[in-house]
């Protein structure tokens, strides 16, 4: 047993309605007090939902603010501002707010609740933060939340894209586990079997695609517990390996090399299909359900540049040093472009 601290959220609500409940589940837990950061335009669409539980339950705000961009500075600024009163953080929105409040909440050594919006990917609850420092988009240690509040009513009226994300960032636990997998057997680095068999469990989502349409709020729920799951087990873990593994390396470098960025799911599903083929691991289940679920025919109607992947392609073993995957083979690259001429896939994906 190692004796390390695990924080897992101990307010978790995922369902309908769970806006308007935020006040009663704020005063049962004495945070009375709190500081609001909202992603750009979700004011509005929550607001009638979110104040008047806020009221009735007497909670005051005592800071907000509307995020817009993800500058460690601007953050670390930010968190000094906040009143030593305030008793918990709340990020609200999609990416950024959350990523923001975050690292701010982490600094002060405070509570955060995420609220997510949309589920694009899983860092409404996981230990990390992605920010931008020194103008590149860095994960930084962060705090895994306190509380999740989920409110599949509000994340049903997110833009299609982010739902794709999603699904592409649920799905990169195939790919992602065998590396961290065949790391631990080549004898790289340790493997937390609890961690590994949490990150499994989240994968149950892809036998669902023959019951539910990613339109479907069941199949919403359910792809927000998978994520919850994934960023538990990477807070057990202490590390990100549960979740990330040669298709985040792809995806990171296409952060860097794409002249059009898309959604981090979007890249990572696209990444997380070309790595399953170069593990020859579970192929067919990530072919199966990014059919099913219509991601395929999403990335579709705006492919990647080929040049662009391929340079990415080629930079993405270098992202990250001392770090396992199969892109770390000798052999891979050249299967990889074999696979991007060859697979009918990825020709509609990747032009
Ligand atoms: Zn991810």
């Amino acid at each position: 047993m190692n004796n390390k601290e695990i924080n897992i959220p101990s307010l978790l609500k995922i369902g309908s309605g769970k806006t308007s409940k935020i006040g009663k589940y704020l005063v049962d837990r004495n945070f009375t007090e709190i500081a609001l950061f909202f992603s750009d335009g979700i004011e509005n669409i929550v607001a009638d939902k979110l104040y008047p539980g806020l009221e009735k339950y007497g909670i005051k705000i005592v800071h907000k603010d509307n995020i817009s961009d993800i500058n460690i500075e601007n953050a670390i600024h930010t968190a000094f501002k906040i009143p030593s009163t305030t008793k918990v953080l709340l990020g609200i929105g999609g990416g950024k707010a959350l990523d923001y409040g975050k690292y701010c909440a982490h600094i002060l050594k405070l509570p955060y609740i995420t609220v997510p919006t949309s589920v694009s990917n899983d860092g409404f609850c996981s230990p990390n933060t992605s920010l931008l420092v020194a103008g590149k988009r860095k994960s930084v240690k962060s705090t895994i939340p306190y509380g999740v509040v989920a409110d599949i009513d509000i994340i049903e009226t997110a833009p299609k894209a982010s739902l794709y994300s999603g699904i592409g960032d649920t799905i990169s636990k195939i790919t992602a586990l065998w590396d961290w997998k065949q790391s631990f057997l080549k004898g790289y680095e340790y493997f937390n079997d609890f961690a590994g068999l949490m990150a499994y469990n989240s994968l149950d989502i892809i036998y669902l695609c023959d019951k539910l349409k990613p339109e479907d709020h069941e199949f919403k729920y359910r792809m927000v517990n998978s994520l919850v799951l994934s960023g538990i087990a990477m807070e057990i873990a202490g590390s990100s390996r549960p979740a990330s593994g040669s298709e985040h390396l792809i995806s990171h470098a296409l952060d860097v090399v794409l002249t059009s960025h898309k959604q981090h799911g979007i890249q990572v599903g696209v990444a997380t299909y070309l790595c399953s083929l170069l593990q020859d691991n579970r192929h067919k289940q990530v072919k199966d359900f990014l059919l099913k679920t219509g991601f395929f025919n999403f990335v579709a109607q705006e492919p990647i540049n080929k040049q662009e992947f391929i340079q990415a392609l080629k930079l993405a073993p270098t992202i990250k040093q001392n770090y396992y995957t199969v892109l770390s083979e000798k052999d891979s690259l050249d299967k990889a472009l074999n696979f991007i001429e060859t697979d009918d896939i990825l020709k509609q994906i990747i032009k």
